[in-house]
C-alpha cells in the first residue's frame, strides 16, 4: 500500500508498504480520510517526540471502511464504516478503571507510536473504533476525534445556561467549541481569532462578538459588552499570550479552561489576589476519554457544520505540502483532510 512514512525530524516520505494484516483483536480500515493535526505539524518538526516511534505513518483522524475483521473480533463485520480512537490505553492502571483512558501513563497512539492515517490501509484494535454513519462523509468522519475532545472539555467546563462565554482561536477546535457553545443556551459568545477567514468562520458559525487580538484591545472590547467578564472561557489557541491576556477577563464565579496545548515550558503571569477575589476556577481537558461515540452521533445529526469547517481535502502525495499549508496559509485553510483516494 501507498503510505506516508515520518523518518525523522524534517523527513517524510510516500513509501510502498506491505498492507497491514489484522492480528487477533483488530481491524483493518481501508482509509477514506485522515485528518492534519497540529500535533503531526510539532512531530515533524521534532518538537513533539514523547511516544513518537519512527519510521512510522503519522495521521490519528481517521475514517474508513472494515476491509478485514482479525481473530477473536465478533461486533465488526466488513463493510461498516468507522472512526478510530488513537488512544490505546492500556485498560488496567488506575486511570483506565475510572474511565479517564486520556491519563494513562503507558498509552500508545495510532498515528505516532503506531502506523496511522496517511495511509490506503491501517489496522486498529477492534476496541478503538466507533461506527459513523457513511451520510457525515469524510469531512465529518475525520472530525469524530477531535470533536470528542471538545466533549470532554465541554462535560468538564460544566457550561451552565444562560451564561456568556468566549473563545480564544477560531482553527478547527475552536470552531467546534463555538458549535457546542452556540447550541447551548448561552447569552453571549465572543470569538478571539487573529486570522481574517478564521473571524469571518467564526461569525458565521455563532458568535456574536469576534475580536482579532493582533489589532485590538481584547480587554477594551470585551469589557465594552460584558463590564463584569465572561463566565467562561476556553483557550483553543495554544498560544501563552492569549491565555495572560484572558484570565483576568473571567467573571467572579467563573472559568477558565486550558484546552489548547501551549509549548512546553511555557510560562504565563496571573495574580492569585485576584483569582481568590473572583473566586475563579483554572481547570484543563486533555484528549477524549471515550467520547468518540457521542461525538460521531452528533456529527451524524447535522447540527455541527463539518462542511465549514473542513476547508481543504488533498491527496496522499500532498501530505508534506498540507502541514506546511495548515502552518502557513492559515488565511484559507483550517481543517485539512487527507484523503488516499485523491
Ligand atoms: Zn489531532
Ligand atoms: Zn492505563
Amino acid at each position: 500500500m501507498r503510505a506516508v512514512v515520518f523518518q525523522r525530524e524534517g523527513q517524510m516520505e510516500l513509501a510502498v508498504l506491505p498492507d497491514p494484516v489484522a492480528a487477533t483483536g483488530e481491524v483493518v480500515l481501508r482509509v477514506h480520510a485522515c485528518g492534519v493535526c497540529g500535533t503531526d505539524v510539532h512531530i515533524f518538526h521534532g518538537h513533539l517526540k514523547e511516544g513518537v516511534n519512527p519510521p512510522v505513518v503519522l495521521g490519528h483522524e481517521i475514517v474508513g471502511e472494515i476491509v478485514e475483521v482479525g481473530p477473536g473480533v465478533t461486533q465488526w463485520q466488513t463493510g461498516q464504516t468507522a472512526a478510530v480512537d488513537p488512544v490505546v490505553s492500556c485498560g488496567r492502571c488506575e486511570f483506565c478503571q475510572i474511565g479517564q483512558p486520556n491519563l494513562c501513563p503507558t498509552a500508545t497512539v495510532v498515528g505516532y507510536s503506531r502506523h496511522g492515517g496517511y495511509a490506503e490501509y491501517v489496522a486498529v484494535p477492534a476496541s478503538h473504533i466507533v461506527p459513523i454513519a457513511p451520510k457525515a462523509g469524510l469531512k465529518g468522519g475525520i472530525l469524530v476525534e477531535t470533536l470528542a475532545c471538545v466533549l470532554n472539555g465541554y462535560e468538564r467546563l460544566g457550561f451552565e445556561a444562560g451564561r456568556t462565554a468566549m473563545i480564544l482561536g477560531a482553527g478547527a477546535v475552536g470552531l467546534l467549541w463555538n458549535q457546542m457553545l452556540k447550541h447551548s443556551p448561552s447569552t453571549y459568545l465572543i470569538q478571539s481569532e487573529p486570522v481574517a477567514f478564521r473571524r469571518h468562520l467564526a461569525a458565521q458559525l455563532g458568535a456574536d462578538l469576534v475580536i482579532d487580538p493582533a489589532s485590538e484591545s481584547v480587554a477594551e472590547r470585551v469589557r465594552a459588552v460584558l463590564p463584569e467578564g465572561v463566565d467562561y472561557i476556553v483557550d483553543a489557541s495554544g498560544d501563552p499570550r492569549a491565555v495572560e491576556q484572558a484570565i483576568p477577563l473571567v467573571r467572579k464565579r467563573g472559568t477558565f479552561m486550558i484546552f489548547g496545548v501551549c509549548p512546553k515550558g511555557s510560562e504565563v503571569r496571573i495574580d492569585p489576589h485576584e483569582i481568590y477575589q473572583r473566586e475563579m476556577k483554572i481547570i484543563a481537558s486533555k484528549m477524549p476519554p471515550r467520547k468518540l461515540n457521542q461525538a460521531a452521533r452528533l456529527l451524524e445529526s447535522g447540527k455541527i457544520d463539518y462542511e465549514r469547517i473542513v476547508t481543504t481535502v488533498r491527496g496522499l502525495g500532498e501530505v508534506a505540502a498540507a502541514l506546511r499549508m495548515f502552518e502557513q496559509e492559515r488565511d484559507r485553510h483550517v481543517k485539512i483532510a487527507i484523503t488516499p483516494q485523491g
